[in-house]
């Protein structure tokens, strides 16, 4: 076994405190990675807070995993010792269902392995994430990382570049399109790299005027705040495609107005609380309202490819562990520009 430093949540109203756990060896098909860096998803704080209702305690989030191959079992072909790796937001699944065999594992029908605040596909051991010293996956979940970018960056990619790049080419989205940016965080401002460096037309709508300058830095050709009923107003059947990233509990039907003849708002985001959709906001304008779940393996590769071609990484605060729970507060506050990302070698000291 493999003895393994962590930062754990032990309950849905505790801090994040010190953990020791082990993990397996790895058999015949995975590898063994030490971690480097892993970024702080808003989806880290719903669950430990148990704001989904499914939460598995004790709890080692992250789900933006970088680091180093340290061992490799007798089967794998994909990786070496010494190779960069990256681990997203699941660890396996059933491969059998038409989801896994199409390579969009993460609709595996009957659920798979997610990386923390999850089991195994044996449905008992539990599994536990980036905010610790090693992680032991199957090569065919593992990512070729590029060593071109700066690894801090790239770790978000794992999951806020690949929730946003999949649906950007599901609805292949490109020039000629308008696209609103709902909410500018961790998934928003990849949402903006990605939706500009494609070509489309990119509105950043959000809470906070402060990050204006920001948002055109990004990429974002056009500004415009939320609680401005003017600016909402003038906005009115403009976009072709919202991508709704808010991660607190809000009315969808504010933001369908938005929505152009056959315009899509893509949720992204999962407040803890359902919203209303009331018909007249879909019927006028023959709108739709969809979700999108990360991206499959094949897909998350492509993104981790195209970004390392065009040098597109995400915005990050490199942190201590130590201050992990400060982050998590500053993070519900809007305090992060984009993306916390945890120095795993704070961990081992
Ligand atoms: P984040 O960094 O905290 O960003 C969320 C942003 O939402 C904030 O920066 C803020 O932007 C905006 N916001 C917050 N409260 C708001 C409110 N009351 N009204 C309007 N806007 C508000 O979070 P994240 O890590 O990007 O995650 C966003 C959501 O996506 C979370 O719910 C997370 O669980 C979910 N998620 C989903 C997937 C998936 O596969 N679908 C994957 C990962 C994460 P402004 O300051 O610009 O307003
Ligand atoms: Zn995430």
């Amino acid at each position: 076994m493999i003895a393994t430093k962590a930062y754990a949540a032990q309950g849905a109203t505790t801090a994040l405190g010190p953990w020791n756990f082990e993990r397996r060896e790895p058999g015949p098909h995975d590898v063994q990675i030490e971690i480097l860096y892993c970024g702080v998803c808003h989806s880290d704080i719903h669950q430990v807070r148990n704001e989904w209702g499914n939460s598995i305690y004790p709890m080692v989030p992250g789900h933006e995993i970088v680091g180093r191959v340290t061992k490799v079992g007798d089967h794998v072909t994909r990786f070496k010792v010494g190779d960069l790796a990256g681990i997203g937001c699941f660890v396996d699944s059933c491969g059998e269902c038409a989801p896994c065999k199409a390579g969009e594992e993460q609709y595996c029908v009957p659920g798979g392995a997610l990386t923390y605040n999850s089991y195994e596909m044996d449905r008992k051991t539990p599994t536990y994430g980036g905010y610790s010293t090693h992680i032991i996956t199957n090569e065919n979940y593992t990512l070729h990382v590029s060593d071109k970018l700066p690894l801090e960056g790239v770790a978000p990619l794992l999951c806020a570049g690949i929730t946003t790049y999949s649906p950007l080419r599901h609805w292949k989205v490109g020039k000629g399109h308008k696209v609103a940016v709902l909410g500018l965080g961790g998934l928003g401002h990849m949402a903006v790299k990605l939706a500009a460096s494609m070509g489309a037309e990119v509105t950043m709508l959000s809470t906070s005027p402060s990050k204006e300058a920001d948002a055109k830095r990004l990429g974002a050709h056009h500004f415009a705040l939320i609680t401005d009923q003017e600016q909402m107003k003038q906005l009115t059947s403009h976009f072709d495609f919202i991508v709704n990233t808010i991660s607190a509990p809000h009315d969808y039907s504010t933001y369908l107005n938005l929505l152009n003849l056959d315009g899509v708002m893509i949720c992204l985001g999962v407040p803890p609380e359902a919203s209303p959709v009331p018909a007249f906001n879909l019927i006028a304008g023959r709108r739709s309202i969809a979700g999108s779940l990360i991206g499959g393996i094949r897909e998350t590769q492509e993104m981790l490819d195209y970004c390392a071609e065009h040098n597109i990484t995400s915005d990050v605060e490199v942190i201590d562990i130590k201050d992990i729970n400060t982050a998590y507060e500053r993070m519900l506050k809007g305090d992060v520009k984009y993306r916390f990302v945890i120095d795993i070698a704070s961990l081992k000291q």
